[in-house]
Parts: structure tokens; C-alpha cells; sequence
């Protein structure tokens, strides 16, 4: 699943050119089980199964190349929400090593043994790990340079800086009788740039109230 997904399009094109190397491990290659199951009841009780904490160890310690710590996240409905900014951080780390859980999640251990930081991409519950880290994958590999061909393409999109984009308009000029704003296509940079600006603000208003005072409060600090 991962290794379709990665091996397409923009992230598909930065791993054969390079910029990136992304490498999927198997967890059931680390089981002593000879059935390679990974999963078992919980203790307590409790409905479902959760992955055992040796495979993940395992699997973690293979990853650890020549005693390097990478930074190990693990995905999960608990972790600190994935953003823009986070996914900034991440993308300018060396080496990123991601668990996608499964079953009812992982044995507790596994999570302290590898000091994993959680991340959840959103407040809502997936069955597996794949999708999240297919998320973070995406948002964190675009923003390392020369993963993008123009780099600057980033610099300027939603929450970014805070604010979300202001609208773009491509060929042609009229379409069902609705014109491309006149600004445009007037060639004045200055001025493209102040709609764009006050659009920005203007759709960060409207559609993300919550954006929009957190955007002014911090504006509001700085000056
Ligand atoms: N029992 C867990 C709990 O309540 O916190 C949820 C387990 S969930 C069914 C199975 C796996 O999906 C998790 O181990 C995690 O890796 C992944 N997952 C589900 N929702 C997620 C989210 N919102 N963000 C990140 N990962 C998620």
C-alpha cells in the first residue's frame, strides 16, 4: 500500500531522482511467530488486538543504522495534531522513521522503548496507520528542497503563514460568463499583490475564523 502510493507522481519523482529515499519495512519480518503474526490480546481484556511491542522493536533497531537515533514517530489518534509548521520541522530532519499501527494500536512498550513522538492527522479514528503516515509522508516530502520544481511554489499557499490562499484563476479569461478578476490580468505586480494579499485575509476570514483572530492576535504581538 505504501510503496504504491510513494512511488507515484511528485514523491514518486523525488525518490528516482534522489532528493529523498523512502524505504518500507515489513513488521512481520521481525516476529518470532511462525505463523508471522505481530498482534495479541490485550491484557485486561478489551475488545481487538494490538501489535506486539518485540516485532515493532525489531524492526525499529534495524532502521537505527550505526547507532543513529532517528526521529521516530508513531501515528496515532493521540498525537500532537500534524500541521504546516510540524510538517516544516519535520522536513528538515535527516532521517524520519514512521510506525503505522493497526488493530486496537500498539503495546505501550514499543512506544516507550523507541521514545516514539506521536502525531494524528486529525480527531477522528482510521483503521490503520498507512493513510496517516501517507499524509505525513506527503506534506513532509514536498517541502524538502528540490522536491518541488520550483521551490518558491510553497512559500505562498495555505497555512504557510497563517493565512489561506487567496483564489487563482488559469485560461481562459471568461468562462460561463465569469471573468478572471481584471487585476490579473493588468500586469501590475504591486497591485496583483495587495488583492492577493487582502483576498488572502479576506478567505482566511470567512472560511477559517479560528485562522483569522489567531493570525491577528499574533500580528497584534509582533508590532
Ligand atoms: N485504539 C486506538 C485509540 O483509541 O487511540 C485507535 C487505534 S486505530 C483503530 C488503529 C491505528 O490507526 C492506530 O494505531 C494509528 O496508527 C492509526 N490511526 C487511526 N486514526 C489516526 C489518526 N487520526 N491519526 C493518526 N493515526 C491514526
Amino acid at each position: 500500500m505504501m510503496e504504491t502510493v510513494l512511488s507515484e507522481s511528485i514523491i514518486g519523482r523525488a525518490r528516482r531522482a534522489g532528493t529523498i529515499s523512502v524505504n518500507c519495512v515489513n513488521i512481520r519480518d521481525f516476529t518470532r511467530d511462525k505463523h508471522r503474526r505481530v498482534d495479541d490480546y490485550p491484557y485486561g481484556g478489551g475488545r481487538g488486538m494490538l501489535m506486539q511491542a518485540e516485532p515493532i522493536y525489531e524492526a525499529y533497531k534495524s532502521v537505527c543504522a550505526d547507532g543513529e537515533k532517528p526521529c521516530f514517530i508513531y501515528m496515532s489518534p493521540q498525537g500532537q495534531p500534524l500541521s504546516q509548521k510540524l510538517a516544516g520541522e519535520l522536513s528538515g530532519m535527516e532521517h524520519i522513521v514512521v510506525l503505522c499501527g493497526h488493530y486496537e494500536g500498539v503495546d505501550e512498550r514499543a512506544l516507550m522503548l523507541t521514545e516514539a513522538r506521536e502525531i494524528s492527522i486529525g480527531d477522528y479514528v482510521l483503521t490503520g496507520g498507512e493513510l496517516p503516515a501517507l499524509v505525513l509522508c506527503d506534506t513532509v516530502c514536498r517541502l524538502v528542497p528540490g522536491v518541488l520544481k520550483d521551490d518558491e511554489s510553497f512559500l505562498k499557499e495555505s497555512h504557510q503563514d497563517g493565512l489561506l490562499e487567496y483564489p487563482q484563476y488559469t485560461r481562459p479569461e471568461e468562462y460561463m460568463g465569469l471573468r478572471v478578476p481584471g487585476v490579473l490580468l493588468s500586469g501590475h505586480h504591486a497591485n496583483i499583490e495587495k488583492w492577493r494579499q487582502s483576498e488572502s485575509l479576506e478567505r482566511t476570514r470567512t472560511k477559517r475564523p479560528d485562522l483569522y483572530e489567531k493570525y491577528m492576535g499574533d500580528k497584534e504581538d509582533a508590532e
